[in-house]
C-alpha cells in the first residue's frame, strides 16, 4: 500500500488513532489437447491432492499451508518466480533494497507464523522521508494543503464493524445494504467522514477512482484489518526489507511441486477430481488432481482453456479492473529525503485525478525514489512510463524543485488490479453468487478479488477454506 508509518501518522494527528492457454479456447483445439493428455507419459503426470493455480500471495499460502495439513499439492504460475505483487528490486550499486510491491502486513499471529516459519524476522514499518511536499504533478506546482487529522475514524470504525470482516470474506448481508453498492462519496457524505478520505486514498493506492466506486471497495480496503493497525499502529514489514525472500523461501520449501513459467492449456473437471494441462519450459504436464484452487485474477482470459460451466462464466465475466504501476526512479536535484504527494488545489478532498501519479518517495538509497501511480482502468505501459517521466519533469519545468530525471531503473504493471463489479451487480447478489462457486465443480477461489487487496486477510480469508480444501 501507499503509505509509510511516518505519513501514517502525520495523517492521524492527535486523533486516536495466456498466450498459450487462449489458442485452445476452440472445440477442435480443446479436443486435440485431450488427446495429447492422453499420450502423456507417466513420468509427465502429476498426481497430487490438489493443484493450485497462481503463485502469488494467496496460492504461494495455500500451498504451503496444504502441507501442513498433510495434502500435496503443486503450483502452476505464469511467471518466472513465486510472488505475484510483492516484488523487491535490488540496487546493483549499493546492494540496497526496495520493496516496489507489498510492503505491509498487519501484526497478527497467522502472518508472525507464515515470515516465522522461513525464518524472516519482522520489523514496525519505517519510512525514509520526512513529512511530504504537496504538489499538483499536474501543473508541477505546489499546493497549499495540510493533510485533515483524521478526526472521523472512530465512527468510520463503527460504522463498518456492522459489516463484520468483510476485508477477509466478502460475505454481505441479504438484501446488500443500499449504501454498499452506492458510490463510497455518498456514504462520506451520509456520516461526515470526509477527514478520513485522504488516509483511506493513500492507504488504498490502486483502488481507483475511489469516490466513485461502490463504497463496498472502499471498505474492503481500508477495513476492520487495516484499521486495527493503523489505531495500533503495528503495521510491519520484514526486517531485510525484502519482503520477496518469504516466496524464495517457500519456492525452496514447495521443491518440485512449483511449476514456473508455465500456463494452463486445459481443465477437465468432469471427473471425480481435476485433469490440469499445463505448458512448462521442460514441455507438457499433465496434473491429475482431486482439487483445483484458482488463485490467478478470477477473469475470463485467465480461464481460457477450462471448462466453465454457464454459472462460473456468468459471474466471472462480470469483473472489469483497475491498474497499480509501481518502479524505482534515478533523480537528481530533489532535496535529500524528500517525499512528494500529489494532491489537486481543486477536486473534492484534494484527491488528484486518475490516472497519474500518487507521488515519490525516498528509497533510503542515495537518488532513488520509490514511484506510484494509479489508474482505474488498465493502460498500455508505456503511456504510463512516459506519464510518470512528465509528471517529475513539470516539477522542474514550474520552478518547483530543479529535479532532473536520469531513468526509470525498474517499472512494474501491476494491471489487473482491484476487480470490481457494477452497483447493480452488487445490490443484485453478485458476491453470494460468487462465494457460491467456492467447492463448485472441484474448485475453490483465493485471491485479492475474493479477500481484499491485504496479504494478511488473504491468508485470513485462505484459513476459512483450507478445511474444506483440504478435505
Ligand atoms: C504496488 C503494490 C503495492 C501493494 N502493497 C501492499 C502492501 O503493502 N500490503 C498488502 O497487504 N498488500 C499490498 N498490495 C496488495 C496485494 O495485491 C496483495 O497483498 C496480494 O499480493 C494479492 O495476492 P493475490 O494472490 O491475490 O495476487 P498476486 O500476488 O498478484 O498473485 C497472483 C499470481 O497469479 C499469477 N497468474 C496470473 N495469471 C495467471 C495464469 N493465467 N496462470 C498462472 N498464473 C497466473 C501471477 O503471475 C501472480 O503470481 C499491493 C499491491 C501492489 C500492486
Amino acid at each position: 500500500m501507499g503509505i509509510t508509518r511516518k505519513r501514517m501518522l502525520t495523517l492521524m494527528g492527535a486523533t486516536a488513532a495466456g498466450s498459450v492457454a487462449a489458442s485452445v479456447t476452440s472445440p477442435a483445439a480443446a479436443r486435440a489437447v485431450t488427446g495429447l493428455a492422453a499420450g502423456i507419459p507417466d513420468a509427465h503426470v502429476l498426481r497430487r491432492d490438489v493443484c493450485v493455480i497462481g503463485g502469488g500471495s494467496a496460492g504461494t499460502y495455500v500451498a504451503v499451508r496444504l502441507g501442513d495439513l498433510g495434502r500435496s499439492a503443486v503450483v502452476v504460475e505464469a511467471k518466472d518466480r513465486l510472488g505475484g505483487h510483492t516484488e523487491t528490486y535490488h540496487d546493483p550499486a549499493t546492494g540496497g533494497t526496495v520493496d516496489i510491491g507489498v510492503v505491509v502486513v498487519e501484526d497478527d499471529p497467522l502472518v508472525h507464523r507464515h515470515f516465522g516459519r522461513f525464518g524472516l524476522e519482522l520489523t514496525a514499518l519505517g519510512g525514509f522521508g520526512g513529512d511530504p511536499a504537496f504538489v499538483d504533478f499536474r501543473t508541477g506546482r505546489p499546493v497549499a494543503y495540510t493533510p485533515p487529522a483524521p478526526t472521523a475514524l472512530p465512527t468510520y470504525a463503527d460504522l463498518i464493524s456492522r459489516y463484520g470482516p468483510i476485508d477477509t470474506v466478502i460475505d454481505l448481508p441479504d438484501p446488500v445494504p443500499h449504501e454498499l453498492a452506492a458510490p463510497f462519496a455518498d456514504f462520506v457524505q451520509k456520516y461526515d467522514l470526509g477527514s478520513v478520505v485522504p488516509l483511506v486514498f493513500n492507504y488504498g493506492q490502486g483502488v481507483g477512482d475511489l469516490l466513485g466506486l461502490p463504497a463496498l471497495y472502499a471498505i474492503n480496503l481500508f477495513g476492520q484489518g487495516v484499521l486495527r493497525n493503523i489505531m495500533a499502529r503495528s503495521f510491519l514489514t520484514t526486517a531485510a526489507h525484502d519482503n520477496s525472500l518469504l516466496y524464495e523461501r517457500a519456492t525452496a520449501h514447495l521443491g518440485d511441486d512449483v511449476l514456473l513459467e508455465s500456463h494452463v492449456l486445459r481443465v477437465d473437471r468432469s471427473g471425480r477430481g481435476v485433469r490440469v494441462l499445463v505448458a512448462t519450459p521442460e514441455g507438457l504436464r499433465l496434473v491429475v488432481a482431486r482439487k483445483l484452487v484458482v488463485t490467478c485474477p478470477p477473469l475470463l482470459r485467465n480461464f481460457a482453456g477450462f471448462d466453465l460451466d454457464a454459472t462460473e462464466r456468468s459471474v466471472f465475466g462480470q469483473f472489469v479492473s483497475g491498474a497499480y504501476y509501481t518502479g524505482v526512479a534515478r533523480l537528481s536535484g530533489l532535496p535529500e529525503g524528500l517525499s512528494i504527494e500529489n494532491v489537486a488545489a481543486d477536486t473534492p478532498y484534494n484527491l488528484p485525478p486518475l490516472p497519474g501519479l500518487y507521488g515519490l518517495n525516498p528509497t533510503g538509497i542515495p537518488g532513488l525514489y520509490n514511484v506510484k501511480y494509479g489508474s482505474p482502468k488498465p493502460l498500455p505501459e508505456a503511456q504510463v512510463r512516459r506519464d510518470i517521466r512528465a509528471g517529475i519533469e513539470r516539477l522542474a519545468r514550474a520552478g518547483t524543485y530543479p529535479v532532473r530525471f536520469e531513468e526509470l531503473e525498474v517499472f512494474a504493471g501491476h494491471a489487473p488490479f482491484e476487480l470490481h463489479v457494477s452497483p447493480e451487480a452488487i445490490a443484485g447478489g453478485f458476491y453470494r453468487r460468487l462465494n457460491a462457486l467456492q467447492g463448485h465443480n472441484n474448485t475453490y477461489y483465493s485471491s485479492a478479488a475474493f479477500h481484499s487487496h491485504n496479504s494478511s486477510r488473504i491468508w485470513a480469508g485462505a484459513e476459512t477454506l483450507l478445511p474444506s480444501i483440504a478435505a
